[in-house]
């Protein structure tokens, strides 16, 4: 590799189109929540409550009659995450997740069972599409917390998980339209937390233009790979905005007692044995049966150096409501780039917080994506429902590689923008 990524941004045409997106930082930056409106607060709290990642939305009411009819809070968090595991078009977990950049799918979870104070995890689990289980397995069924790789694979077997392949055709596809495009753009080299990164630098081609080419030149690639015309956006999508995505699930029973849960696929196209922070107890999933439950999605490098799941259950314990506790979260990430918002819209975070008596929130760095599309968190606690999620920061995020703006078309692709 000859190029590296911080190089390359300052010369590519994406970088050209990075600086735009970063040249008035001031108006994505508006300041701090305001109110816990639409989030429980102590007196409206109900038990039992489910809450989780928008991916879970179709399998909670289950999990939530399972619950109630006394079924353990670890088990039906599993119940909940495992069904995107298991759908071979949700590519951000399980099966059909994206692959890391040699192609190969490489799954990361870990779970905390309450009542008993245990946690599992396993990460860089190839092969194996319900990792959540396995974490469980671990968790059960071991002296350890913590498998990865090749080993925590061949514990899966000795468990009797079946060994799969996980790159489903589409996403392989996909891969190969990131490859061929992005040969040169990848997560090599220093990153956005070294100090020497600087945003890229401007191009005299108007943004628009540069941007139009490269929908195009990604769209005719994809035809030529083969893809369905009706997955060809949400295909160009993923190769501009390399995605995250991943589910987390807390839980609480009538009883009191509660367990979280989180798996992913990770980062798209990410370097072989990265682990994200969703297999580590304490940033992707943190449970503490005195006080609550925390869970994230998002930028995992920036939520392990926050221990972001644990940060927030401390928080609570020292007294803080849920929503408070999240964003305090959220402003660590910021303090860890003194609030530079021409690194930080390269970054989002979405917490998923529950304490024990019930109040819960869902908070995040930016207001999502996309304008129309903000991050919500999907509540159970006798309705079902999405809440939008408390942002820190007004406007939208930027996934790597960045962009000013979204074009319309790519706004369109509800599929992905769910
Ligand atoms: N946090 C996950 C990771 O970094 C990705 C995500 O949540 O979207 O692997």
């Amino acid at each position: 590799m000859t190029v590296s990524r911080r190089d390359f941004v300052k010369t590519s045409v994406l970088g050209a189109i990075a600086t735009a997106a970063v040249s008035n930082p001031k108006d994505s930056v508006a300041s701090t929540i305001a109110t816990d409106q639409g989030h429980a607060s102590q007196n409206d709290a109900k038990r039992p409550i489910i809450i989780c990642a928008h991916n879970g939305y179709a399998y909670v009411e289950a999990a939530y009659a399972f619950l109630k009819s006394g079924g353990d809070t670890l088990e039906a968090g599993v119940r909940v995450v495992k069904g995107p595991e298991n759908d071979p078009n949700d590519d951000s977990v399980g099966l059909g997740g994206l692959p890391n950049e040699e192609g190969v799918v490489e799954l990361d979870a870990c779970c905390m069972h309450g009542p008993t104070r245990r946690a599992g995890s396993v990460g860089g689990v190839r092969n194996i599409k319900n990792v959540s289980m396995v974490a469980k397995a671990v968790m059960e069924h071991t002296g350890h917390v913590m498998l990865v790789g090749e080993g925590a694979e061949r514990f899966a077997a000795a468990m009797g998980f079946p060994r799969e392949n996980l790159l489903t055709d589409r996403s392989r596809k996909i891969w190969m339209l990131w490859k061929e495009f992005n040969s040169d753009r990848d997560w090599w080299g220093p990153g956005i937390a070294d100090p020497h990164w600087q945003a890229p630098a401007p191009s005299s081609k108007p943004q628009a233009d540069l941007l139009r080419d490269r929908i195009d030149q990604l769209k005719q690639r994809a035809v030529d790979l083969g893809i369905e015309q009706q997955f060809l956006l949400s295909a160009v999508r993923r190769v501009l905005f390399p995605p995250t995505g991943t589910i987390h699930c807390s839980v609480l029973n009538e009883k009191g007692e509660m367990s979280g849960i989180t798996t992913t696929s990770g980062l798209a196209f990410k370097l072989p044995g990265r682990c994200g922070d969703s297999p580590i107890i304490g940033a992707g999933c943190y449970t503490d049966q005195d006080v609550g439950s925390a869970g994230a999605t998002g930028s995992g490098e920036e939520n392990i150096k926050v221990a972001g799941a644990h940060t927030i259950v401390e928080n609570m314990r020292h007294g803080m409501s849920p929503q408070e506790a999240g964003i305090d979260a959220l402003k660590r990430i910021m303090r860890n780039y003194n609030g530079d918002m021409n690194k930080l819209r390269f970054m989002d975070m979405t917490y998923y917080v529950l304490r024990k008596d019930g109040a819960y929130a869902g908070v995040s760095l930016w207001e999502g994506y996309s304008a129309g599309n903000p991050h919500k968190i999907v509540v159970h606690d006798g309705t079902l429902r999405q809440v939008i999620a408390t942002p820190l920061l007004k406007g939208y995020s930027q996934e790597w590689p960045p962009f000013p703006t979204i074009p319309e078309e790519l706004k369109k692709d509800s599929e992905y923008l769910k």
